[in-house]
């Protein structure tokens, strides 16, 4: 009988969620596994489908609330996904590249298109699958296909075959992103800067404690941080989770929070809003159940 090591050389044990989200709470993940590349990644995925194992694909953590109960199933990183490179205006980045590397290179490149995206903590993983953006820019509108593993095979999908919407992609949960390839536009390399410090500036002022970003999905017609400002929202806690005093629509860790403070002041909020506003708030972020 193989064992877990057998199939993916790189795993840690019970490791804290704490370290492996950006909200930092949460209990521990039993096994991390980081597979080498994309035949032990397969290997591992077929292991674990036999033993009818749960698995969880994480990037970066930044939009991931986990359980603050041990998790028993195995927490895949793709951190050695990181292969980047670039033919003339395209660029190839695998999964695990951090959002900020690859934006970085487009720019070193003279490569316009991502500098928008500047300071979302994600990997190129997540942000695909949650088709992250800022100020008017997804990050879909850069992606020429993306490179998935799909019921055992890779496969490459177009930009129009990938489901994006608002924060959304149309991939399947069992789906794994390995790579992305992005088209560009030619840009002045120190534009290209200038935007970007000027994107990092204005982030400034979002909150410094630990977060997941914003919590809820902007609506048609309705800046989700503004209503709850307007319902008096900032300041309001639960055991270490606080509705952050800079901006209504992050939740922050004020130091000692659990999962469980996070998740019951977003229901919290969800029911004063449906009750008093008949507004049905819809979460961004991801939880990673048991
Ligand atoms: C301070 C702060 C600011 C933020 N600002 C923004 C912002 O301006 N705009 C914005 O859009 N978001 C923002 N976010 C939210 C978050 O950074 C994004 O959603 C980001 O794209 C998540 O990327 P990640 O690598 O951390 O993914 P994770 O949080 O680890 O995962 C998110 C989801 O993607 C899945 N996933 C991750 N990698 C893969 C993969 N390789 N294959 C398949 N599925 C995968 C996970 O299973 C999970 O469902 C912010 C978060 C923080 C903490």
């Amino acid at each position: 009988m193989k064992t877990l090591n057998a199939v993916c050389k790189n795993i840690q044990k019970n490791v804290s969620f704490k370290n492996l989200t950006t909200m930092r709470v949460g209990g521990t993940a039993k096994y991390v596994a980081f597979p080498s590349d994309e035949k032990e990644l397969i290997q591992l995925i077929e292991f674990l489908s036999k033993k009818h194992k749960k698995y969880f694909i994480l990037g970066n953590g930044s939009n991931v609330l986990p359980p603050d109960k041990k998790y028993k199933g195995v927490i895949i990183k793709l951190n050695n996904f990181n292969s980047l490179a670039r033919e003339e205006n395209l660029i190839h980045a695998g999964s695990g590249v951090k959002l900020i590397s690859l934006i970085n290179f487009a720019i070193e490149n003279g490569l316009k298109g991502l500098e928008d995206a500047s300071g979302i903590p994600a990997t190129v993983g997540g942000a695909v699958k949650m088709n992250s953006g800022a100020f008017n820019f997804e990050i879909s509108k850069v992606i020429k296909r993306v490179t998935i593993l799909r019921g055992g095979k890779i496969i490459s999908l177009e930009n129009c075959d990938c489901g994006f919407e608002y924060r959304k992609s149309g991939f399947y949960d069992t789906d794994i992103i390995l790579a992305a390839d992005f088209v560009l536009e030619y840009g002045d390399k120190e534009e290209l800067i200038s935007r970007q410090r000027e994107v990092l500036e204005k982030r400034q002022k979002l909150p410094k404690q630990p977060s997941l970003g914003s919590i809820f999905k902007r609506q048609e017609g309705l800046i989700v941080s503004k209503l709850l400002d307007e319902m008096k929202f900032k300041g309001v806690t639960f055991g270490g989770a606080m509705v952050s005093r800079e901006h209504a629509g992050i939740i922050v860790n004020t130091g000692d929070a659990t999962s469980e403070d996070v998740r019951e002041l977003i229901n919290y909020i969800k029911k004063r809003c449906l009750k008093e506003k008949n507004i049905t708030l819809v979460e961004e972020i991801k939880y990673l159940n048991l």
